[in-house]
């Protein structure tokens, strides 16, 4: 749970490195596991033929996706992990005979990654202003689900805002269902924004109504982050493409994924000529021996310890504890789900970011990581986390928090 800062002293995790180190640090399972496939097989090639690690990772990612979703393709990161699933989207799309399918929607405000592809889909305007005239052509945004008027304070899913999907239908009646490839959205977001009741849900049935695919960016929800192997478990709602990274390995090798549905698979690998590559894409290390061996022995470590379980079984502490601080000063909201949550402060005049930092750097010293980005500060600790130790990180957070507000 902790990390040692240059002067020795111990820092609690808060969150999870960032949202990836689930079973805690420097798990001996893992890094003995590591060694040993570094030992043996320092690097093989994955395209046209593939080394056993690749395929045991793979099958052991599969069976924790949601049903269908068994076709593994393997990534350095969640970036590329976004990317490629736009890809696939496309070539499916392609290989139905339906290439006019190149546009696609994402969300305001969501985060996909760096990639050109997750950076087009992406609505964080400060990650698109340097390079807005290159981005994809053909990409439309949803309206945020984020809505402190009438979301605030929340304790896990709002019951307000389902009808925000139904602007996928506008957007869809404006640009021509018959053109879009794929929506894309985080079911929870890394400044945990928090799904509404039944927004998943309606999504789900527009996008399968106009046969447009739906892609769950689950890098910082796969793998127990809301108690359940995956979001799309937790909501009750299948993608037809699932990207992961983080803690698929427990932080420790650059490894993500994508998870497509058999059907997708099938249709690309279907319509390939004798000889012919399926898919024109990969990378170099996708399944990399050691990220390979470390995703397989912290898939295990995962089910050893009953770790998604111990997640779920925490949740009702981790909310109590979080919302907690809502008399503290200057405090706008406080979300949570599973074992997350995210507190939004009232920025400083001419200050954004301030007030996060000073809180950031006030926990630092006393012994906490917590994350922040603008006024906001997430809380996501690996899931071996003690109740005392969840009480020390909203402890810490209020003692630090009251004096340089
Ligand atoms: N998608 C989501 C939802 C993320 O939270 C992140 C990273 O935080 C990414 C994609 C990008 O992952 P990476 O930083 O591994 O490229």
């Amino acid at each position: 749970m902790y990390y040692r800062s240059s002067d020795g002293q111990q820092i609690l995790d808060g969150c999870a490195g960032l949202w990836c180190v689930a079973a805690g640090h420097c798990r001996e399972e893992i890094t003995s596991a590591v060694s040993a496939a570094m030992a043996k097989l320092d690097y093989a090639p994955t395209t046209q033929f593939a080394h056993p690690l690749a395929f045991e990772a793979a099958a052991k990612v599969a069976k924790l996706m949601p049903e269908g979703l068994d076709r593994i393709f393997f990534t350095n990161s969640g970036s590329e992990a976004v990317d490629t699933a736009l890809k696939i989207a496309l070539a499916y799309h392609q290989a139905r005979g339906e290439s006019q399918r190149i546009g696609f929607i994402g969300r305001e405000r969501s985060y996909h990654g760096s990639g050109f592809g997750g950076t087009s889909v992406g609505g964080v305007s400060v990650n698109r202003k340097a390079f807005a005239g290159a981005l994809l052509p053909h990409v439309y945004h949803m309206p945020s689900i984020h809505n402190l008027e009438h979301n605030a304070f929340s304790r896990g899913q709002p019951t307000w805002g389902a009808h925000l999907a139904d602007d996928l239908e506008k957007l869809l009646a404006l640009h021509d269902p018959s053109t879009i490839a794929a929506v894309i959205v985080d079911p929870m977001a890394g400044n945990v924004f928090v799904p509404p009741q039944g927004y998943l849900q309606r999504l789900r049935e527009i996008t399968a109504k106009h046969g447009i695919l739906l892609i769950f960016d689950e890098v910082i929800t796969a793998f127990g982050r809301l108690g359940k192997a995956t979001a799309s478990a937790f909501f009750g709602v299948t993608p037809d493409l699932l990207t992961m990274a983080k803690a698929i390995n427990n932080g420790t090798v650059p490894m993500g994924a994508v998870a497509a549905h058999r059907r997708v698979y099938d249709t690309i690998i279907n319509h390939s000529a004798p000889g012919e590559a399926d898919l024109y894409h990969g990378y170099t290390y996708s399944a990399h021996p050691t990220a390979a061996a470390a995703t397989i022995a912290t898939l295990d470590l995962y089910q050893k310890e009953g770790l998604f379980e111990r997640a779920a079984s925490l949740a009702p502490a981790f909310e109590r504890a979080a919302h907690a601080l809502r008399d503290a000063p200057h405090v706008k909201d406080i979300r949570n789900l599973g074992l997350c949550a995210g507190i939004e402060i009232e920025s400083r005049p001419n200050g954004i970011g301030e007030r996060s930092q000073e809180i950031f750097d006030g926990c630092f010293e006393a012994g906490v990581l917590i994350r922040h980005a603008g006024d906001f500060i997430a809380f996501a600790p690996p899931l071996i986390i003690e109740e005392a130790q969840i009480e020390q990180i909203f402890d810490t957070v209020r003692k630090v928090g009251w004096a340089p507000m």
